[in-house]
């Protein structure tokens, strides 16, 4: 069953929400799967609502034999629940990057054509203003995380900060990689501090404990010092890399696969140069 039309070309609330209600009801839908993108997180729960339903949302998996199963967790994720509820339509949104996608062969599938009744559009979309690729450093769906520490703007072994040089170093991997940026608690509150910042830092960009804990495949940590409570955050990246000067940082204490003590200017700049040179 599909919608189709202009309407639906462009994420709004008021026709993408008309449009799910439309199909729902049109598949009498008991249970409504839907991945948590940000066009379906922000319609869902008015669609249940609708449907006089419920909603789970950020659900990482589903099982269960005679009932449905769904997992998610609590308390930045120190606590897993599993859920099952009576009321139907249940609708789930399925976390990013916690099911391998649909590998098998494509098929022809015969399509059915909903008939939508729409309100009253008091929305236009007229275009889309976004960020460039190099201030949005905040990238779920990236295989990759980079993490910046605060030794980026610590004083280097010359005696001096080099602030615009980690920048440099930092949204050049971002830029040729297309990973997603992560921090150390330390590194962003650093301008609350009054001390060097780097400016595409947020405390949104925070990895740990009081922070994000994301869902990269691979994770290279950069200048930061690998304490528990920053690498808590990493719960859900198997493939762990890190470059400390410190060879007693919390990353050789088996926290990461493989640690390079190491300057970490001179070798992202090496790597930089490499991955650039790959590219060309
Ligand atoms: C209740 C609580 C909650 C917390 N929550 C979080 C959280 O959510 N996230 C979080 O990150 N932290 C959290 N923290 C703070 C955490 O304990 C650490 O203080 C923080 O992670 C340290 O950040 P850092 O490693 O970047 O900085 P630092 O400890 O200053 O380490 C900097 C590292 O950079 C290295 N370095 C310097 N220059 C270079 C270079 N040129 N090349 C390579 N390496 C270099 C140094 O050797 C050092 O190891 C929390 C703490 C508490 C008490």
């Amino acid at each position: 069953m599909a919608v189709s039309g202009e309407a639906f070309a462009q994420a709004r609330y008021a026709s993408d929400a008309a449009a799910c209600e439309a199909l729902c009801r049109a598949a009498n839908a008991t249970i409504v799967l839907a991945p948590g993108s940000s066009r379906f997180t922000r319609v869902a729960a008015g669609v249940a609502h609708r449907l006089s339903g419920y909603i789970d949302t950020h659900i990482t998996a589903l099982g269960g034999a005679n009932t449905i199963e769904a997992s998610r967790w609590f308390y930045r994720q120190r606590i897993e629940a599993v859920i099952s509820r009576d009321l139907r339509p249940w609708f789930l949104l399925l976390d990013a990057g916690t099911h391998a996608a649909f590998a098998g062969a494509s098929s022809a599938a015969k399509i059915e054509e909903v008939p939508v009744q729409l309100p009253a559009l008091r929305t236009t979309v007229s275009g889309f203003r976004a960020p460039q690729q190099d201030q949005q450093t905040i990238r779920p769906d990236a295989k990759m995380l980079l993490v910046a520490g605060a030794g980026w703007t610590k004083k280097q072994p010359d005696g001096q900060i080099h602030v615009a040089e980690a920048a440099k170093l930092i949204l050049g991997f971002l830029h040729v990689t297309g990973a997603s940026l992560g921090s150390s608690k330390s590194l962003v509150d650093q301008g609350g501090e009054g001390e060097p910042v780097l400016p595409f830092l947020t405390h949104m960009n925070q990895i740990g404990q009081t922070g994000a804990t994301p869902r990269h495949a691979k994770g290279l940590s950069t200048c930061c010092h690998g304490e528990e409570p920053h690498v808590v955050g990493w719960r859900f990246i198997a493939d762990r890399r890190a470059i400390s000067l410190d060879p007693n940082c919390g990353w050789t204490r088996g926290k990461a696969d493989v640690v390079y003590v190491a300057d970490a200017f001179p070798v992202m700049a090496k790597v930089n140069a490499l991955l650039e040179a790959a590219k060309a």
